[in-house]
């Protein structure tokens, strides 16, 4: 712990009278979905029906669903699948290979996700909390306070509703399949960590049961919050970590990273390495390049040190460009300032590679999410 304290709530919405999501099937363990179906007054069976075609097949469309007889799936579809998600808006860039949608939540409130297609991955960006509480002081979501956080069929059905986008062959280049999931959109995925955790499992456990997705193509993305981070790291779940670092000094890192008066760099980088030793997974650090803030080459020296003192191999840095968001005060850095940035980190022996900012024209990369409207 260094400097003041600060008090974080991380539980309670700051602002609106929020409710809790209504429970959906993917809420329930492969157990409590058959007591679920069983309750209806139908089969057990009907449970591993009704998860294949969650699951495997991306539905939760009732007029799918013609191995089971008309009224059991409209009364499963009614009792086990409220709506969740209504897509309100979606935006495309890159031509048409980066898909934003803002989604309305079933209470008003609001997420984005973002849809990326590259040569050979897909990756959606997806949300954990509506709004975010750690207020960091270049992102959009941080400017936002917290509303609420999501439940795991809230953030599982963001996952789906980009399988089934993909499948449909609905993004350029053919349909294809949902390889990778980042828990980048808005939000602190620690702090909302039982329903994240129970995301994970539905996206690793194999179909039908879940989405049979690799654990090592889902990342999670986290401002350092240590404790959390120590748990990550004993589920037996080898997710990427990716720990958004921002600065190795406390001084700056709490002004840019307010929950660092709580965790501090060395603790927060203590943590990720801990993450390394418990699931060999390299760690990402992120560093958002902001000019003449914290892109000094003596960062990226002092940056180095603090990797390779914990050990070699551990770890990668990813620079990202900063996405200006509305009146901030910060710009990203000058394109020489950053290479040097990034061959210091590569002489220092650290993997370092520029995220891109994929969606940045329609306020969908990094940081920039923030569920506004526009009309
Ligand atoms: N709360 C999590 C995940 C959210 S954002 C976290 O902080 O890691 C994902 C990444 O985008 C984080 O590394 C975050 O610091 C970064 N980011 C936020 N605002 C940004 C901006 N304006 N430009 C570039 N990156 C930004």
């Amino acid at each position: 712990m260094t400097g003041t304290p600060v008090r974080l709530d991380l539980s309670s919405p700051s602002r609106g009278p929020r409710g809790k999501p209504p429970k959906h099937f993917v809420d329930l363990t492969p157990e409590q979905r058959i007591d679920a179906v069983t309750e209806l007054g139908e089969k057990p069976f009907r449970a591993k029906q009704l998860a294949t075609h969650y699951f495997t097949h991306l539905s939760n469309d009732p007029a799918t669903m013609t191995d089971l007889p008309k009224a059991t799936r409209d009364k499963l579809v009614e009792g086990l699948f409220p709506r969740l998600l209504t897509a309100h808006k979606t935006m495309t860039a890159d031509n048409g290979t980066t898909v934003k949608t803002l989604w309305h939540l079933f209470d008003g409130a609001k997420v984005e996700s973002v849809l990326m297609r590259y040569k050979n991955r897909t990756t959606l960006c997806i949300s954990s909390q509506a709004g975010c509480g750690l207020a960091c002081a270049f992102c959009a979501t941080g400017q936002m306070g917290l509303t609420r956080n999501l439940s795991t069929a809230e953030i599982v059905e963001q996952v789906r509703a980009a399988g089934r986008m993909l499948a449909d062959g609905e993004v350029p280049g053919g349909p294809t399949r949902l390889t990778n999931v980042v828990f980048m959109g808005m939000g602190e995925p620690l702090a909302n960590y039982k329903s994240v955790m129970e995301t994970v499992r539905r996206l690793v456990a194999p179909t039908p049961d879940g989405l049979g997705m690799s654990a090592r193509n889902i990342t999670v993305s986290t401002v350092g919050m240590v404790p959390a981070m120590n748990k990550l790291a004993g589920e037996g779940i080898p997710v990427t970590l990716a720990l958004s670092l921002h600065a190795p000094d406390d001084e700056l890192r709490s002004e840019l990273v307010p929950v660092n008066t709580r965790w501090s760099v060395a603790e927060a980088i203590d943590s990720a390495h801990r993450y390394f030793v418990a699931t060999g997974r390299r760690v990402s650090i992120e560093y958002a390049m902001m000019r003449d803030i914290n892109d000094q080459a003596w960062r990226a020296d002092l940056l180095g040190e603090l990797l390779n003192q914990r050990g070699r191999g551990w770890v990668h840095c990813n620079p990202i460009p900063l996405n200006p968001v509305p009146g901030s005060k910060w710009t990203a850095s000058d394109p020489q300032v950053e290479q040097e940035f990034v061959a210091r980190l590569r002489a220092h022996g650290i993997p370092t590679t520029v995220r891109d900012t994929r969606g940045s024209e329609i306020d969908g990369a990094c940081g920039q999410l923030a569920a506004e409207e526009d009309e």
